[in-house]
């Protein structure tokens, strides 16, 4: 009978334990927000179409191009 009240009582400390722990826990971070990430300025080369960022596309007469040839084909 004695080792069913320690077993007890061994018991209700692990489950206020376990409770105390779960509410003290910290909350998980929050994943940032879709309006924080910067999109990506996007241009279409002006011969093939293909999409690429502002940054890597060539500035041409006729609009922007995704590298020389096309450039060179367009100012022909
Ligand atoms: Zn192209």
């Amino acid at each position: 009978m004695k080792f069913f009240i320690v077993l007890l009582i061994l018991l209700l400390g692990v489950w206020l334990w376990s409770r105390g722990r779960r509410q003290g826990s910290v909350p998980p971070q929050r994943p940032a927000k879709k309006a924080d990430v910067k999109p990506i300025d996007m241009v279409a080369c002006a011969v093939c179409g293909v999409h690429l960022p502002r940054s890597d596309a060539l500035p041409g007469p006729q609009g922007h191009y995704c590298g020389a040839p096309h450039r060179q084909q367009a100012e022909r």
